[in-house]
């Protein structure tokens, strides 16, 4: 995870971790390697510089100078700006609601499904919830069969309607069948396209006013970058959504997604996403994931 960015960050530190003494040149050096290190990341050209230039203050006004161990404070610094650059404070999701509903939106293949399943698998096990998840994508009977499957493997009912077109209605009824049924979770997988369009957006902003989720989820597949935040910005322009999943993180992924999308959407990230496997979920901590680049 990060491996890149991980590398050229402690290249770009470890100058300054090997003087005793160091110098407003050798910290304006360091700090063009960070930046360029983050853009190799694919962060946002302004996000990055905005990053060194609250760095520089900060350090200034430590007196890195004088201190007696300046390239380790340097490295505080730096890891206290990554966290707060990826959110600052995990922030969980809300399951508050009679039942909660939580909705899931994204581009298809980001990873919607399999972490609708993960998600699900989550709060079965570690809060003791009873979920039912439920299949929106009216395109592609492969995509509710794929929610089946994943279904029968957690062992977590499936509300479908074979043959019903209609999204809002499905997600209706589906949370009427979870009252009936003693479900107090309802996670809502919707269709996703290969890009952001209008109907698209349309049609999960229909069945958002429709069911008032608890939680709207934007699942997003890390591996693309810049792409990544310009996709959240669309989906938060018409949801408005709570929080975000980065996807893929297990794949070699340079870490512009996780870096730059909060400083884009002011949203936090609440989940990721490590494997294709139902248990490879994990609760996003900023702090943790910025002590994992720095190492
Ligand atoms: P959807 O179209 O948004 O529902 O996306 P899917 O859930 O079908 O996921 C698309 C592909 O990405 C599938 O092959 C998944 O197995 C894979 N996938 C989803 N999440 C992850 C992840 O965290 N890591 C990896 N390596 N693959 C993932």
């Amino acid at each position: 995870m990060f491996n890149n960015l991980s590398e050229k960050l402690d290249q770009a530190l470890h100058t300054l971790k090997g003087h005793g003494k160091i110098n407003e040149v050798n910290v304006a050096e360091t700090l063009k390697e960070v930046r360029r290190a983050l853009l190799d990341a694919d962060v946002n050209f302004k996000i990055a510089k905005q990053f060194t230039n609250t760095v520089k203050d900060k350090a200034m006004g430590q007196d890195v100078l004088t201190t007696l161990n300046p390239g380790q404070l340097m490295v505080k610094i730096v890891k206290d700006e990554l966290t707060e650059l990826m959110g600052g404070d995990t922030v969980g999701i809300n399951l508050g609601g009679s039942p909660t509903v939580i909705l899931m939106s994204g581009l298809q293949g980001s990873g919607k499904t399999t972490f609708s399943g993960k998600l699900a698998n989550f709060l079965k096990t570690k809060k003791t919830k009873q979920v039912l998840l439920v299949g929106c994508d009216v395109y592609r009977p492969a995509a509710i069969n794929q929610l089946q499957v994943v279904g029968e493997q957690i062992g977590v009912e499936v509300y479908a309607e074979e043959g019903n077109q209609n999204p809002v209605e499905i997600s209706q009824n589906a949370i009427k069948h979870a009252k009936a049924n003693g479900k107090n979770v309802v996670i809502i997988d919707t269709a996703g396209r290969l890009a952001v369009d209008e109907e698209m957006m349309t049609e999960i902003s229909n069945i958002h006013k429709a069911v008032n989720p608890n939680e709207t989820l934007f699942v997003v597949d890390s591996m693309t970058g810049q792409d990544a935040v310009n996709t959240a910005k669309a989906f938060n322009d018409v949801l408005n959504f709570d929080g975000v999943v980065l996807t893929k993180l297990d794949g070699d992924t340079r870490g512009g997604a996780a870096l730059s999308i909060k400083s884009v959407v002011n949203k936090p990230i609440k989940f990721i996403g490590t494997g294709e496997k139902m248990d490879a979920i994990d609760v996003f901590h900023p702090d943790r994931m910025a002590d994992r680049i720095l190492g």
